[in-house]
């Protein structure tokens, strides 16, 4: 028994130290990813689902190796994030997404949503990032929308929390909106929200989807109705994310939520489909 437990432990010692070697060749590769260029943004829609009309943009990164294999950002932004690899990465999407967007807004009067990271929130220089990125494009700041998850929100706390949040209140100053995203999954508290200069919340896709239906299940309907209700207080703006059925769109309708993002609508799309799309829906 005991040979038994020390082969156990070299066995978990082998798998630790492996794991170790594959986020440091995880950490390797997405600093060449960055530098030769293997990244991309696509976007996904947030449309009015009543009209389908398209509101706004949600960059998001995508990560395509020499081999052509893609690697999900679930799977990259967190070795990102340990390595502060998530700080030149979140810069270069700013600048590249903003400037694909200078145009959609130019024309169509659209509005980009870029995600944000905690560990870019607490980086001294990042309002200069967002203003250099804004400046290089043209891009107004009233049509910058910034993501940052609630559970990234909640988590700086102390001396931190009070610089992070006066630099949202700066960013909020020069007309650069900040969104709550995967809202109700990050447990932030009622007083809490109330002094966070936010503008938008983002429903997260678990209230809307529910266990496999096709439609929210009754207890999802009541989140969604305190979610709703809760920013009708706040006076924000909400966003539902993750619709995938005429169900799930229908009952947001009846509940006064008409700003939705999912797969009924749209998928993340390559820039040159963003395009096509809106060339489509104004000639018509
Ligand atoms: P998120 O910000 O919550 O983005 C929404 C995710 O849900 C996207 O996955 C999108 O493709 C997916 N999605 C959208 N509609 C539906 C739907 O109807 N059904 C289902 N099943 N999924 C849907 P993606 O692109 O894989 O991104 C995953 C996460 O990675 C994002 O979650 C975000 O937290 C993070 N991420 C992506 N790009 C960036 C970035 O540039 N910077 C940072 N810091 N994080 C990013
Ligand atoms: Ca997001
Ligand atoms: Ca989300
Ligand atoms: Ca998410």
């Amino acid at each position: 028994a005991k040979a038994d437990g020390r082969n156990r432990i070299a066995a978990f010692d082998v798998e630790l130290r492996s794991s170790r070697l594959d986020t440091a060749r995880l950490v390797d590769d997405l600093r060449r990813a960055l530098t030769d260029a293997e990244f991309r943004v696509h976007y996904q829609p947030v449309v009015d689902s009543r009209t389908g009309e398209v509101r706004s943009l949600e960059a998001l990164l995508r990560w395509t190796r020499p081999d052509g294999t893609s690697v999900p950002p679930d799977e990259f932004i967190p070795a990102a994030e340990d390595s502060g690899l998530i700080i030149p990465i979140g810069a270069w999407v700013l600048r590249h997404a903003t400037e694909q967007a200078t145009e959609w807004h130019q024309r169509f009067g659209l509005s980009l949503s870029v995600n944000v990271s905690g560990h870019q929130l607490s980086d001294p220089q990042f309002a200069e990032t967002i203003f250099e990125a804004l400046s290089a494009s043209g891009l107004p700041p009233t049509a910058l929308i910034l993501e940052i998850t609630e559970t990234a929100l909640v988590a700086v706390t102390g001396s931190t929390a009070t610089d992070v949040h006066s630099c949202l209140q700066r960013l909020r100053d020069h007309g650069i909106r900040i969104a709550i995203d995967d809202f109700g999954t990050g447990y932030a508290s009622l007083s809490y929200l109330r002094h966070l200069p936010v503008d938008i919340l983002k429903i997260d896709r678990s209230f809307v989807r529910s266990d496999g239906g096709n439609a929210p299940g009754p207890q999802d309907h009541a989140f969604i109705r305190a979610i709703l209700h809760l920013s009708e207080t706040l006076r924000l703006s909400t966003i539902a994310e993750g619709v995938e059925t005429p169900q799930q769109a229908a009952l947001l309708q009846h509940m006064n939520c008409h700003l939705a993002q999912g797969f009924l609508f749209h998928r993340p799309m390559t820039q040159e489909a963003v395009e096509h799309l809106l060339a489509a829906t104004t000639s018509g």
